[in-house]
């Protein structure tokens, strides 16, 4: 058995679409632990989101395993699932769009608790709906107010407080701060932090804001048109990163410390194509360094030492 919690393997998750297929993540391992974050990297369209959503079966996949707490997620009975969907859970990047504009606050976090059936009476239910608006922050003269009457530091708060339910391991945060003010990103950020010490939650942690992940994550993936290019440690990552892209999207951001000498790239062009595409390196066509050994194979992620493991033929 896994020691793991999580244990992604070869994982692909394929579109089929009028104009050919879409490769929108194609052959990706990692893993995770308990308590731990990876921090899951790239631009709008490089596969981070459909990863996260495949990794919680929201999304079949097209092959490769999901494995969670040593059971394969694609082999379970219905019945199995979503018992496991209690462990598995989810906090979107638009938390307004996300929450049923008509349901109050209390009941919008007591619908998990309603769906899976956890208390006999309704008095226990608000009871922990209390518990967990406290937990997030959420003052408790706010149990009957909607959506819209908040901001979306608050609104976000009942997103982590339904995710927090149901006692989960794992959270997929997809982008969850990106919508939200740079001050109220630091308040939601910290939130996060505490209560991962506190309940052991592991996250992965999408954004297109390596500045923002920084923050949070233990190992960061860098992902680029459905494949991992770049993948290490947090601080490995920052003082040391290596794959042309990840240079270029560190270029792109202020680096705090002024002894860090990180090479700049600027990232031109647009992403290519997720369809039909080539057995290449797919950053060849933005990459400064392409040679004709890039357009002709795809490099595999091979380990560089420190847990460093990186994509490209230039190393
Ligand atoms: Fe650039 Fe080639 Fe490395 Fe791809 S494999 S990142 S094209 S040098």
């Amino acid at each position: 058995m896994s020691e793991h919690l999580l244990e992604v393997n070869h994982l692909k998750k394929y579109f089929k679409t009028g104009k050919g297929t879409v490769q929108a993540v194609d052959d990706i391992s990692f893993t995770l632990d308990a308590g731990k974050t990876l921090g899951l990297v790239g631009e709008s369209g490089c596969g981070k989101s459909t990863t996260g959503r495949t990794i919680l079966r929201l999304l079949e996949p097209t092959d490769g395993q999901v494995i969670f707490e040593g059971k394969d997620i694609a082999k379970l009975k219905p019945a199995e699932m979503r018992r496991m969907r209690q462990e598995m859970q989810m906090i979107f990047q638009d938390p307004f769009s996300s929450l049923n504009p008509r349901k109050t606050v209390e009941e919008l976090i007591g619908e998990p608790l309603k769906w899976f059936k956890v208390h006999k009476t309704k008095a226990e239910q608000k009871e922990h709906v209390a518990k967990l608006m406290d937990i997030v922050g959420l003052a408790p003269r706010l149990a009957n107010v909607y959506p819209h009457e908040l901001d979306g530091g608050r609104r976000q708060r009942i997103g982590i407080a339904r995710a927090l339910a149901l006692d989960p391991k794992l959270i997929v945060c997809d982008e969850p701060v990106s919508a939200l003010d740079v001050s109220i990103q630091a308040q939601v950020l910290n939130l996060l932090k505490e209560l991962q010490k506190e309940y052991n939650i592991a996250y992965i942690f999408i954004t297109h804001d390596l500045s923002v992940v920084n923050h949070i994550s233990d190992d960061i993936a860098v992902m680029y048109l459905g494949q991992i290019v770049e993948k290490a440690p947090s601080k490995e990552l920052f003082t040391n990163p290596t794959h042309p892209y990840t240079k270029a999207l560190l270029s792109a951001i202020p680096i705090p410390d002024p002894d860090l000498q990180v090479e700049q790239i600027p990232l031109k062009g647009e992403i290519s194509s997720p369809i039909n595409m080539k057995r290449d390196c797919h950053f060849a066509a933005r990459c400064p360094y392409a040679t004709e050994v890039c357009l002709a194979s795809t490099p595999e992620l091979v380990d560089r030492g420190n847990e460093h493991f990186v994509a490209c033929h230039l190393f």
